[in-house]
C-alpha cells in the first residue's frame, strides 16, 4: 500500500470522476493534491458503472455547458477514452425537440434533424419507437469509462481503502482524518458522490438507482447512440457485439452498493415490447446498477462554500457526470486555486 502523506495543499474525498478530475486538474498546476478513496479500487460506485454515453445536450442549459465542455476536453486530452460515433436523440413530441434545437443553437452545438425513417435505419430493432422528430448529434461520441478513469488517475498520488472520518478546522486549514491516518491541508474537495455531504454533516443529496443490461443483440455497423427522450425513456448504445440498454429507471434510495433487481429488468421488458418486441426477447448478457445523485435543484454543485473557506464541492454530478468529468475538475480546480490564494 502506498505511504500516507501527513500533508497536501488539497484532499479530495473520493476517487470517482469528480474527485479524480478535480485532482488531475490540480496536479496540472503544480498543487499538491491527494485523493483518498473509501474502496481498495476505484470506480466501484457511478462512474466505473455508468453507460458511457457521451450526450452533450442535457435537460437544461447549465448541465449543457459542462458537458459540451467535458466532451471537448475529453476529445482534446482523453482521446484514448473516446470514441466519436454521434449520438440521436428522439422525441415523442415536437415541442421537447424544439426545446432541445433551441439548447444546441444556444450552445454551438451542431445538430441535424432527422425524422423516424432515418433513426430507424441506424437501430431498426426499435422498430415501434415513436419518433416524432429526432436529432443528430455528430460531435456526441461513447466514453470508456475504464479508460477514462485510468488516465484521470495516472499521474495522481491516490490512498485506496482511506475513508474520510472527520474534519477538523485547525489554524488556516484542516486536519482530514481518514482510516489510513490523517493529513493537514488547506482545503479539501468533497468529491464523495452519493456521500457528499456526509464527512461535513451537510444535508445527504437525493439518489435514484438505475439499470444497464447488455443484450445479445447486434448493432448495426458504427451505429451512434440512441436516446430516446419519450414520456417511457430508453438508451441504446452498441456494445462490442452486443447491445447495451437501459429502461432509464429512477427509483429513489439511500446510497450503498446497489444490485441490479427484478424491477429493473421488468421495467426494461416493458419498454422494449413497445419498442422493439426482439430486442425484448434478447437474452440478457450482463447487468448492473448504481444510483445518480442529484442536489435539490438538479445543478451540480461546483465550487467554494459559502461559510467554509476550507470546503469546496465537487458533487451533484446527477446522470451526465462521465461526460461533464473533465469540464467540472476544471471548473473545481479554478475554485480551489482561488480559495489557496
Ligand atoms: C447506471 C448509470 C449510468 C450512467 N450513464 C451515464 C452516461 O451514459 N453518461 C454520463 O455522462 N453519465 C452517466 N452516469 C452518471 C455518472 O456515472 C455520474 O454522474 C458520475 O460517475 C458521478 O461521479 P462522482 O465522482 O460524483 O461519484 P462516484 O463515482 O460515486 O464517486 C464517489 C466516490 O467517493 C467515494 N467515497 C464516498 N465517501 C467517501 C469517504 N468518506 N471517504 C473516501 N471516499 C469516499 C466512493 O467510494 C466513490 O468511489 C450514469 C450513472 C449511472 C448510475
Amino acid at each position: 500500500m502506498s505511504k500516507v502523506p501527513t500533508a497536501a495543499d488539497v484532499v479530495v474525498i473520493g476517487g470517482g470522476f469528480a474527485g479524480l478530475s478535480t485532482a488531475w486538474w490540480l496536479q496540472r498546476r503544480g498543487i499538491s493534491v491527494v485523493v483518498c478513496e473509501r474502496e481498495p479500487e476505484l470506480g466501484v460506485y457511478a462512474s466505473g458503472r455508468s453507460a458511457g454515453l457521451g450526450r452533450q445536450l442535457a435537460e437544461d442549459d447549465a448541465t449543457s455547458r459542462l458537458t459540451v465542455r467535458g466532451a471537448a476536453l475529453l476529445r482534446e486530452h482523453f482521446d484514448v477514452a473516446w470514441h466519436a460515433t454521434g449520438g440521436i436523440l428522439s422525441f415523442d413530441e415536437l415541442a421537447a425537440a424544439e426545446a432541445y434545437v433551441g439548447r444546441a443553437a444556444r450552445l454551438g452545438v451542431p445538430i441535424e434533424v432527422e425524422d423516424r425513417a432515418a433513426v430507424l435505419t441506424r437501430w431498426p430493432a426499435l422498430g415501434d419507437l415513436p419518433v416524432a422528430r429526432a436529432l443528430f448529434v455528430p460531435s456526441d461520441g461513447m466514453i470508456d469509462v475504464q479508460a477514462l478513469i485510468a488516465a484521470f488517475a495516472a499521474p495522481l498520488t491516490i490512498l485506496r481503502s482511506a475513508t474520510v472520518q472527520a474534519i477538523v478546522p485547525q489554524g488556516d486549514g484542516v486536519v482530514v482524518s481518514t482510516t489510513r491516518g490523517a493529513i493537514s491541508a488547506r482545503i479539501v474537495v468533497d468529491a464523495a458522490g452519493a456521500w457528499a455531504g456526509t464527512s461535513t454533516g451537510d444535508p445527504p443529496l437525493a439518489s435514484y438507482k438505475r439499470h444497464v443490461f447488455v443484450l445479445a443483440a447486434e448493432a448495426v455497423a458504427r451505429a451512434p447512440f440512441l436516446w430516446h427522450l419519450g414520456a417511457r425513456e430508453v438508451y441504446v448504445r452498441a456494445d462490442g457485439e452486443h447491445v447495451l440498454a437501459s429502461p432509464c429507471d429512477a427509483a429513489r434510495i439511500a446510497p450503498t452498493d446497489q444490485q441490479p433487481d427484478l424491477v429493473g429488468e421488468s421495467h426494461l421488458h416493458a419498454t422494449l415490447e413497445l419498442y422493439g418486441p426482439d430486442l425484448a426477447d434478447a437474452a440478457i448478457v450482463r447487468r448492473w446498477a448504481c444510483h445518480r445523485s442529484y442536489t435539490e435543484d438538479r445543478q451540480m454543485r461546483l465550487g467554494r462554500d459559502p461559510a467554509r473557506r476550507w470546503l469546496v464541492w465537487a458533487a451533484g454530478l446527477g446522470g451526465h457526470g462521465a461526460t461533464a468529468a473533465a469540464a467540472v475538475g476544471e471548473q473545481v480546480a479554478d475554485a480551489v486555486v482561488l480559495a489557496l490564494t
